[in-house]
């Protein structure tokens, strides 16, 4: 805090928010009863600790200021049955651990100083995988001393979190807190804007353009856009008209016969016809969506440019994977976090892309790798390819737990790990199951049913074997995964409940619109949500309609994202030939909501810290004390975020947490004996 400004700053806003507080909120006009209010925030606080005791254990972040004000309650000896959960283990250093990006010069998919093997046993129980010191161990069934979670347990912090957003009080109270929250900020913005923008204009060398952005939220399948795959198909059928593409049933073809089947030459194509591009037709139509990832609808052209596993061994798929990263290279300041599948249909999966990554060379440094996994196990089942949930599950996560236990036996897939850096969930979420999920669900060995298992059922197992895994591989000294699902895009808003228990942060969150208490809990635990305004406004909500400002107004943690640049942006090339899709997203956004330097900055800080670089990384791009919160932890010679912005959100997190503190310690005083 080095400007006396802010120092005036800080009284001056304390009064208008003190006075403004006291306005609305005076005991006279308190809109709730005091019993009320201090019934809403227990149920809160209890929230909060229910998300900080599973973040913990799976190694996933809770704000710092958060976590201090729910000490502070615990002194009012608050709440201690809540903290005695599943086994007793709490991780002491519960962060995340990511991989350093090799410096220039190492090689990055270099075998040497791998792990020695540990020959421990595993084997899957009730869907989430056990770790055994030995056979003896697991005939016993001893499994190691690691965290594991209790389904019932589970089920009823879950039923805790559903019951309090339905709860009348709860809600009326968030939706004023959050009400205040909007109108505080915009009397900040009245008050102070001229100021931020004085701070900004003060930073030498830093502006919007060359801030780092991630972009953490894109499908690897769609990461480059239209016109990049249209002069990419046209570029290959130059070079390879001639070459064996693909394998189709046993007939093998080359790429001149694959167009010649489909009827059309590649110079005629547009980016018309290619018809990749979502719009109207798209809109509340996830089906017609997915098409779209079939250039000129035909599927063979999926195949060839955008596999993996196909018959050239996805080299195309690299090549254009590779463009792009060159691209965010040559911007310097853009990072990506594409998302590549993982599909569970067998485990050879994993040994596959992973050899796909290093023999095509794909890391790069301005990318960072999540896995997605489709919620498709209806799909898989009626096609006879697995016979239970169980099945899908121990397929995605047992070849992980065998490359974290043996790695000398699966050296590809130990050095693909250590640029992998979470796991997502995708399909339709308006798609609606009939089963509700509670601990009497039937396990996944018993799930044989050729239903899909519901939205929190999936999230449970997903959110179970990486929290084992990552306090597996955090014994090991080896990276930690963070889970990051798809949620909120569409379909109940029961699922924001289970990613606040389950996810490090989300993608979309459109639907804390609809309910006000999982927003206002989504803010106080500062929960990242990665929003993609332009995939929401051709899928399932214009643009116009979209929270995105309201959410970044009233403080919580919101990145912007592409989620398919293929399907939704624009941006050719700029002069040195460049495509900025994020870009492109940040230019609506801002034009739209007329959006100020400092929110732009914020955004992209927001991004930074959301994503899965490293630590190393981020002190570089944000400031070496990046962890601590407010003023403190910005440097904004590196993120042209203004100070009296970072002490505004600061202080106003810090006031919405001492209401809830202060009920609850007055009550603990007030049912004391005088
Ligand atoms: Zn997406």
């Amino acid at each position: 805090m080095n400007d006396i400004g802010y120092g005036l700053f800080l009284k001056r806003e304390r009064l208008i928010s003190d006075l403004t507080f006291k306005r609305l909120c005076g005991k006279k006009l308190f809109p709730i009863t005091v019993e009320d209010y201090e019934q809403a925030a227990k149920s809160l606080l209890k929230a909060l600790f229910i998300r900080e005791k599973y973040s913990k254990l799976a190694y996933h972040r809770f704000p710092r200021t958060t976590a201090q004000f729910l000490r502070s309650a615990e002194n009012a000896k608050y709440l201690n049955s809540v903290l005695l959960f599943l086994i007793n283990f709490v991780p002491s250093n519960h962060c995340a651990d990511i991989c350093p990006c090799p410096h220039k010069g190492e090689d990055p998919y270099s075998m040497n100083d791998i792990p020695e093997n540990l020959d421990f046993e595993l084997k899957m129980r009730d869907g989430i995988i056990y770790v055994y010191d030995n056979a003896e161990a697991l005939s016993k069934n001893r499994p190691r001393c690691l965290p594991y979670p209790d389904l019932e347990t589970f089920a009823m912090d879950l039923s805790h979190v559903l019951a309090m957003i339905a709860d009348g009080p709860t809600k009326t109270y968030c939706h004023r807190r959050l009400n205040f929250l909007g109108s505080k900020f915009y009397l900040h913005e009245m008050l102070n804007e001229m100021a931020e923008l004085k701070e900004l204009k003060g930073v030498p060398h830093r502006d919007f353009y060359n801030v780092r952005k991630v972009d953490t939220h894109i499908h690897a399948a769609a990461c480059m856009n239209q016109k990049h795959l249209l002069t990419f198909i046209q570029s290959t059928y130059k070079t390879d008209a001639e070459r064996v593409v693909l394998d189709k049933a046993g007939q093998r073809l080359t790429l001149k016969q694959v167009f010649n089947n489909l009827n059309m030459d590649p110079y005629d194509l547009t980016v018309d016809s290619l018809d990749v591009h979502a719009g109207r037709q798209t809109f509340h139509r996830f089906d017609k969506f997915n098409s779209k990832y079939n250039p000129v609808g035909a599927s063979e052209l999926r195949e060839i440019y955008l596999k993996t596993d196909n018959h050239i061994k996805g080299e195309y798929f690299a090549r254009l994977i590779k463009e792009v990263a060159h691209d965010l290279e040559e911007s310097k300041y853009q990072h990506a976090e594409p998302r590549l599948s993982i599909y569970g249909r067998s485990p050879e999966e994993w040994e596959s892309l992973s050899h796909w990554f290093i023999q095509q060379k794909v890391h790069s440094p301005n990318m960072r790798w999540i896995i997605q996994v489709p919620r498709i196990y209806d799909i898989f089942k009626s096609r006879k390819l697995i016979a239970n949930f169980a099945k899908m599950l121990e397929n995605i996560f047992l070849p992980l737990f065998e490359a974290t236990v043996n790695p000398q036996k699966h050296k590809e897939l130990h050095v693909f790990l250590k640029y992998v850096t979470g796991f997502d969930s995708v399909d339709d979420e308006s798609k609606h199951s009939d089963h509700m999920f509670s601990y009497k669900s039937p396990k996944p060995e018993q799930w044989t049913t050729d239903d899909n298992p519901p939205y929190s059922y999936y999230l449970f197992h997903m959110y179970a074997n990486i929290m084992v895994l990552n306090n597996l591989r955090k014994e090991r000294g080896l990276s930690t995964f963070q889970f990051r699902p798809h949620c909120g895009e569409a379909g109940s808003i029961t699922h924001l409940v289970s990613a606040f228990l389950t996810a490090d942060n989300i993608s979309h969150g459109l639907n804390l619109k609809k309910s006000p208490v999982l927003q206002y809990l989504y803010y106080l635990a500062q929960v990242p949500i990665a929003m993609s305004p332009l995939s929401n406004n051709s899928l399932f909500l214009e643009y116009s309609k979209n929270p995105l400002r309201e959410f970044l107004h009233k403080g919580l943690c919101v990145s912007l994202s592409t989620d398919d640049p293929m399907q939704f942006h624009y941006t050719k090339v700029s002069t040195n030939n460049i495509r900025e899709a994020l870009m492109e997203e940040y230019a609506i956004a801002a034009q739209l909501w007329k959006l100020s330097t400092c929110d732009l900055c914020e955004i992209a800080r927001n991004s930074v810290l959301q994503s899965g670089l490293s630590h190393q990384e981020k002190k570089h791009f944000l400031g070496a004390d990046y962890l601590k919160d407010g003023p403190e932890g910005n440097d904004i010679r590196r993120t042209n975020v203004a100070q009296i912005r970072m002490a505004y959100r600061h202080e106003t997190l810090c006031n919405e947490l001492s209401f809830l503190v202060d009920a609850v310690k007055s009550e603990v005083l007030g049912s004391q004996p005088e």
